[in-house]
């Protein structure tokens, strides 16, 4: 045991370890217990994005947003618990490893925030997601997207109107250099129409990157 586990165990007696899900106490080095391993696994989906003319992107979502993930990931985004990135890219990677286990990632990327939001909040979610995976894939991590204007969230509004709202929002970071014959994993927390992926995949395909595929969290 090297010394950071010994720490964390001996802080377990004290503050004991809970399952990110239901809340029930766990060993020091696990961030969810079984009974919810059982319930979140299993679900993982394939979605195809179709951005205006452009062929499809595939997208895999590792799990299904449900009463039993909700609170966990609202935690996570607004409610600081970074940590918890960890656990959620594990599952991400389960899903990613399935699904496109022929395809060799060289860059990993992930929706960006507007700056100011990214102040306000101080993290972008998605970003340590994509990080987590970064390692576990053994690839690069690139901030190859920028958002531009600070547009209204998307999920408070009406279906109808989201696809508007994030329309020519996002553009490409020059200052990152990317071979774009390799394949590119773009990571994002949730979908919900697929309007912003979607976005991001119109501004990356129209710069000419082609092999792109998509990962999320969790799918509603
Ligand atoms: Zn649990």
């Amino acid at each position: 045991m090297n010394f950071i586990n010994l720490c964390k165990k001996i802080l377990s007696f004290i503050y004991p370890n809970k399952c990110i899900y239901c809340k029930n106490i766990i060993e020091y080095d696990k961030t969810i217990c079984g009974k919810c391993i059982s319930s979140i696994r299993g679900k993982s989906k394939l979605i195809k994005i179709s951005a205006e003319n452009f062929p499809h992107t595939l997208c895999v979502s590792a799990f299904k947003y449900d009463d039993y993930v909700k609170s966990a990931i609202w935690q996570f985004k607004f409610h600081g618990m970074q940590y918890y990135a960890e656990s959620f890219s594990e599952e991400m990677y389960i899903g990613v490893s399935d699904y496109f286990k022929d395809v060799n990632f060289s860059y990993i990327s992930c929706v960006p925030l507007h700056e100011s939001k990214l102040k306000k909040r101080g993290y972008n979610q998605s970003e340590l997601l994509a990080r987590f995976l970064t390692k576990k894939l053994n690839a690069n991590f690139v901030p190859i997207l920028i958002k531009n204007k600070n547009n209204l969230t998307q999920h408070e509004l009406s279906f109808s109107k989201r696809e508007e709202n994030i329309k020519g929002v996002y553009s490409i970071n020059h200052n990152i250099y990317i071979d774009k014959s390799k394949n590119l994993l773009l990571c994002d927390d949730i979908i919900t129409t697929g309007n912003t992926l979607k976005e991001c995949i119109k501004t990356l395909k129209e710069n000419g990157f082609n092999n792109i595929y998509c990962v999320t969290l969790a799918y509603v």
